[in-house]
């Protein structure tokens, strides 16, 4: 399977696990994913029914916050569809309005209070907080969710 990245336009093959990451997602659904190019190793995304980037793809203030979905720590990013939203490229969840994402990730504070350190809170919105400034076991943490 020849995958073409958005970020080098290199062609490059994808490995035994995408594919098996992109007949997942097909499974499921989803709308798009995020994979690491092989030529450049950057991320970039993919919708995985049409193999086409969705884009244009807009950066917003809430693009790489941590996925409040239970032990998922996919980041979420702005995708401009037709419907624009927001989703986690790891589980597939989808939010079509900020205040719906906001609730979700409150929601998975008030399950998982550490979960608390990986947002910054501004106003109602939540921001990132840095990789490096996330607690070091975060994503072993949610896996065990
Ligand atoms: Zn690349
Ligand atoms: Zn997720």
């Amino acid at each position: 399977m020849n995958i073409t990245c958005d970020q080098c336009k290199e062609t490059f093959t994808a490995s035994g696990e995408q594919i098996s990451f992109i007949s997942d997602s097909r499974k499921k659904g989803m709308r798009f994913i995020m994979l690491e190019c092989l030529s450049c190793y950057k991320s970039f995304s993919l919708n995985p029914l049409t193999m086409t980037v969705p884009v244009p793809e807009k950066t917003t203030d809430e693009d790489l916050l941590r996925c409040p979905c239970d032990s998922c720590y996919g980041l979420i990013s702005y995708v401009e569809d037709q419907k624009p939203f927001w989703g986690c490229g790891e589980c597939g969840s989808v939010w079509f309005t900020q205040s719906d994402l906001f609730e979700a990730i409150e929601a998975s504070i008030k399950k998982h209070p550490y979960r608390a350190k990986v947002y910054k809170k501004k106003g109602n919105n939540f921001m990132p907080v840095p990789l490096e400034n996330e607690p070091e076991n975060y994503e072993e943490t949610v896996a065990r969710e």
